[in-house]
């Protein structure tokens, strides 16, 4: 039993069942025992790998989609570089070693990191050490001083927590976690449906709403529509309208219970692209996209950019350099290029940025 699970039989043996919502909070964000707290979860030896985890091209990449789009943006000074989630700082350090190409950029750049985990933090500091910019902390994106900003958000936005309803012949009934006859956690449902959803819907239909997603995309979307950017959304998720149950556990790089080991696992659902667009179109933000991962990478030039690196790597390198092109961008079940999608939102008046439609491949500008 992990610490956490006591604490959660505790709450649930006080209170009653507790929303999944509020359980997959708890399980990633408890100050004490949440998952992200205490630990690196990245790489071969932890839970899962991330795109910037895999190679240095994927950061780079969106360090050259960054100085285009402050070029969009006219060029402020100062401009705002905010990352929510940096994980392990890797993309913020390849995206800032690519980003020296305008010296400019690197002068006017002010970066702002929002991350909860102190552990990350320290990851993150020490992996951005020589930097040649100013870096600030942040426990939330509403801490973020003001201005035009670019805002990136790889594999955030699957991290915050959302509500589940199940369709019944009653209506959507919240999916709760409470506790088995044998005090094992267990879903559940609420006993009245709740009011206010979506009509229709077929019986056992599972609804995800992610309010927590869609609260940091309001807050994002006003502000680059009164403040001026653009915000890159990169995560595993679905453009469409969606029913289906996508919670879901990755413990050693498989998929686990998730009510197995409450804060051993990490906890995710897949992003609604559809609903985040339409709640940041709302907001008077323009919307480029989803587009696949892969299409994003190939149309910044990730093949040329991996031909440059092969060219003076040893054979095994040059093999790896390939392993990673096919993982990041493949469209079948073992790449990230479909099941991934990348969304921009930004200032109304923004012009096409490279990734989306007919924009230019940059990466030949690197060495
Ligand atoms: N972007 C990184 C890490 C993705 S994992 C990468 O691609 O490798 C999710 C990241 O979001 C972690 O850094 C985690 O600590 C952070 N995180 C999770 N929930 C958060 C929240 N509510 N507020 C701020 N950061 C959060």
């Amino acid at each position: 039993m992990t610490a956490l699970d006591e604490e959660l039989r505790g709450i649930i043996a006080a209170e009653g069942p507790i929303t999944v919502e509020r359980y997959m909070a708890l399980c990633l964000g408890h100050p004490v025992h949440g998952y992200y707290m205490g630990r690196d979860p990245f790489g071969a030896a932890g839970d899962f790998t991330t795109a910037p985890e895999i190679s240095q091209m994927f950061g780079e990449l969106i360090g050259l989609w960054t100085l285009e789009a402050w070029a969009g943006m006219r060029e402020p000074r100062p401009v705002r570089l905010v990352e929510l989630g940096p994980g392990r700082g890797t993309l913020m350090a390849d995206l800032l070693r690519a980003a020296r190409l305008r010296p400019a950029f690197v002068d006017a750049v002010e970066v702002d990191l929002v991350e909860t985990s102190p552990v990350l933090r320290e990851r993150q500091r020490e992996k951005l050490a020589g930097a040649p910019v100013r870096i600030g902390w942040r426990e939330r994106f509403s801490e973020v001083p003001d201005g035009p900003a670019i805002v990136i958000a790889n594999e955030f936005f699957d991290a915050l927590p959302a509500r589940q309803f199940v369709r019944t012949d009653r209506g959507w009934c919240e999916r709760l976690v409470g506790l088995s006859l044998d005090g094992e956690l267990a879903f559940g449902l609420a006993p009245a449906p709740t009011q206010g959803l979506p009509p229709g819907g077929r019986a056992g239909d599972v609804l995800e709403w992610p309010g927590a997603a869609l609260e940091t995309v309001n807050a994002i979307a006003a502000r680059l529509a009164a403040l001026g950017g653009a915000a890159l959304v990169i995560d595993y998720g679905y453009n469409g309208p969606g029913t289906g149950e996508t919670f879901q556990a990755m413990k050693r790089h498989v998929h686990a219970d998730p009510l197995a080991t409450p804060g051993a696992a990490d906890l995710t659902v897949h992003v609604d692209f559809a609903k985040l667009a339409a709640a940041a179109k709302t907001l008077g933000a323009r919307i480029h996209g989803p587009v696949g991962q892969g299409a994003f990478l190939r149309a910044l030039g990730i093949r040329e950019r991996a031909a440059r690196l092969q060219r003076r790597a040893t054979p095994p390198q040059a093999a790896a350099i390939e392993q990673a092109l096919v993982r990041l961008t493949d469209p079948g079940p073992r790449g990230m290029g479909d099941l991934f999608k990348v969304l921009c939102i930004s200032h109304p008046h923004l012009r096409e940025l490279p990734g989306f439609a007919r924009a230019p491949n940059v990466a030949e500008s690197l060495a």
